[in-house]
């Protein structure tokens, strides 16, 4: 596994960055594929000051 990087809230500095995840309502599903199941979107949130400092889809390829 590659090893990730310190991440810091650009906003505030912090460097306590917590991950979640949406289901359901949150998922992300691509334009052009009716039948995709979609994907969960994985967050990583700053627990300081609430900015979403990265927004992920757990599986990318099938937004292809
Ligand atoms: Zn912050």
């Amino acid at each position: 596994m590659m090893e990730e990087k310190e991440k810091k809230c650009p906003i505030c500095g912090c460097e306590h960055i917590g991950k979640g995840t949406q289901y359901s309502y949150g998922k992300m599903f691509p334009l052009d594929k009716v039948f995709s199941k979609g994907s969960e979107v994985i967050a990583e949130i700053c627990t300081d000051c609430g900015y979403i400092v990265s927004m992920r889809v757990k599986d990318p390829h099938d937004f292809k």
